[in-house]
């Protein structure tokens, strides 16, 4: 969904919406794995910065709940991790503070966002905000054993044999020297 400033500078718009799995696309991040219940209003915010020059900025308000996959830390099985969160963002035209002297970067600027030629698409939005609430290390279980530095087999699902030699620090420079001739 994509709001344009000249239509919001009309009407605020307010959306509820579900949008289908994948459509928030985050990368190698994760993935979006049920639909995404997104609610809100999009408006025009004036910013009188001096006598002629006033700034279209757009305000976006709102929610999103929904179901995404990560991977796990240790064994990059993909795990479900429910997200709920809300939002209020400010957009400013790109380019409008373009001068490297007035971009302060004090606490609130850093919530500010930029929206380009006249429209911010909420995908996009959502994008940023699901990618700000995954939780910053996610395991499939709190003992998960991870994979084998030496094989790569999940060890949560099998017993892995590379572990006997272990205890040998020469087995581990020698593998070590085997994996940096491989690569
Ligand atoms: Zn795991
Ligand atoms: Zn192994």
């Amino acid at each position: 969904m994509e709001f344009k400033v000249s239509e919001l500078e009309r009407e605020p718009a307010d959306f509820d919406l579900q949008l289908d799995p994948g459509a928030v696309d985050l990368g190698g991040e994760g993935e979006q794995v049920g639909p995404l219940a997104t609610s809100g209003r999009a408006e025009v915010i004036h910013e009188h910065r001096g006598p002629r020059e006033i700034v279209a900025d757009i305000r976006l308000k709102g929610s999103f709940s929904g179901k995404f996959e990560v991977p796990c830390a240790r064994c990059v099985e993909p795990v479900e991790v429910p997200l709920a969160a809300a939002f209020d963002l400010i957009f400013r035209p790109l380019g409008v503070d373009g001068g490297a002297s007035d971009r302060s970067i004090s606490a609130p600027e850093t919530e500010i966002g930029y929206y380009q030629e006249d429209s911010l698409a909420l995908e996009d939005v959502l994008r940023e905000q699901v990618l700000l609430s995954l939780p910053v290390r996610t395991l499939c279980k709190e003992d998960c054993k991870g994979l084998c530095p030496r094989c790569g087999a999940n060890r949560n699902n099998q017993p892995c044999t590379c572990e006997a030699g272990q205890s040998d620090p020469r087995w581990e420079a020698l593998a070590g020297l085997r994996s940096q001739i491989k690569s």
